[in-house]
């Protein structure tokens, strides 16, 4: 039986993934730290997970749930997950994000060689490594973060070839937004499914967003979760785009949404607060998956209107 350890096992991918691999037969080990909100829901879902202590910015900690854990996969899906948080705690975001990644990749390589066998590695990287850099972003684009969340994840992305190079199968997934009914309302996605649920049922009149126009490529979380386990079962160790190729704006997210709770007047109903838009936040972010497509075999099975439905509907 193979087993795994995921770090972040407790926020919407790390429950999917979860899922997943018990599904395949996996023994599924997470890292936890005390006050974990979403522990709760992960156990109800998955009992069967098993459980560490540990902190990223703690490598004692790191290297014992490690060691305990003793996986042949190590999904690191932890790590601040929010630009706006990160303009807010940037320090923090490095520490978590950034030193908490190299801190897992040094405890991997010290297990592979202790027990002298192969422990794959796999970073959930970002599209914000790209920053603003317009156009359609691969695998070749200059990474130019706009935020410290992306200048984490940048800096990330650059170890993990680090280690690819010293020999650790490893492997970093630029994940572009991918979204879910366990979203946090902390993201637009979710905020508009949430607020639009409580306005087509009468419990709330207006829908006030940051930057309407701010366009992204929006997927569907579980479909994420599978190319992180295509690319870690693959031959060759590499790095991935995963997007789906399609930007919509917030504005045609959350028209979408009102339609498909059947409240007509929703335009007239979304409201700007200045407040909420970002510093820096890039206009468009696009990505080109072709070379997941190519060589993991992988492709996006909800397209951008069922993606709102599901959302919607779950919030209903
Ligand atoms: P992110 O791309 O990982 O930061 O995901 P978010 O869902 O937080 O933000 C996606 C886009 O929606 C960004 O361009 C935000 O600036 C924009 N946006 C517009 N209004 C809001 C809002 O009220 N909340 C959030 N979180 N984002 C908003």
């Amino acid at each position: 039986m193979r087993r795994a350890l995921v770090t972040g096992i407790t926020g919407q991918d790390g429950g999917y993934l979860a899922e997943r691999l018990l599904t395949d037969g996996y023994e599924v080990h997470g890292l936890v730290h005390d006050g974990d909100a979403g522990l709760p829901d992960l156990l109800g879902r998955s009992p069967g997970v098993v459980l560490h202590q540990g902190d990223l910015r703690d490598t004692a900690s790191l290297a014992a749930a490690v060691a305990a854990a003793d996986p042949d996969e190590v999904y690191n899906l932890a790590g601040i997950s929010s630009v706006a948080f990160s303009w807010q705690q940037p320090v923090l975001t490095a520490d978590i994000t950034a030193l908490g990644a190299a801190r897992l990749l040094e405890a991997v390589r010290e297990l592979q060689d202790r027990r002298g066998r192969e422990v794959r590695f796999v970073q959930a990287s970002s599209a914000e490594i790209f920053g603003s850099a317009g156009g359609v972003q691969s695998e070749t684009t200059p990474l130019h973060p706009t935020s410290p969340y992306g200048a984490a994840k940048a800096y990330v992305h650059q170890l993990v070839d680090v280690y690819r190079q010293a020999g650790l199968f490893a492997v970093s997934l630029v994940l572009f937004n991918h979204e879910s009914p366990r979203r946090p309302p902390t993201f637009v996605t979710r905020k508009i499914t949430q607020t639009v649920a409580r306005i087509a049922q009468g419990q709330g009149s207006e829908l006030v967003l940051g930057n309407l126009e701010a366009r992204r490529d929006w997927g569907w979380a579980p479909d994420y979760v599978d190319a992180m386990v295509r690319a870690c079962r693959a031959p060759v160790a590499d790095d991935f785009v995963v997007a789906t190729g399609e930007a919509h704006s917030v504005r045609e997210f959350a028209l979408a949404a009102f339609a498909r709770a059947g409240v007509s007047d929703g335009a007239d109903r979304i409201r700007v607060d200045p407040e909420l838009v970002r510093p820096g936040d890039p206009a468009v972010l696009v990505g080109d998956a072709s070379k997941a497509r190519a060589v993991l075999g992988w492709a996006p099975t909800v397209p951008f209107e069922e993606l709102v439905g599901r959302m919607v509907d779950a919030d209903l």
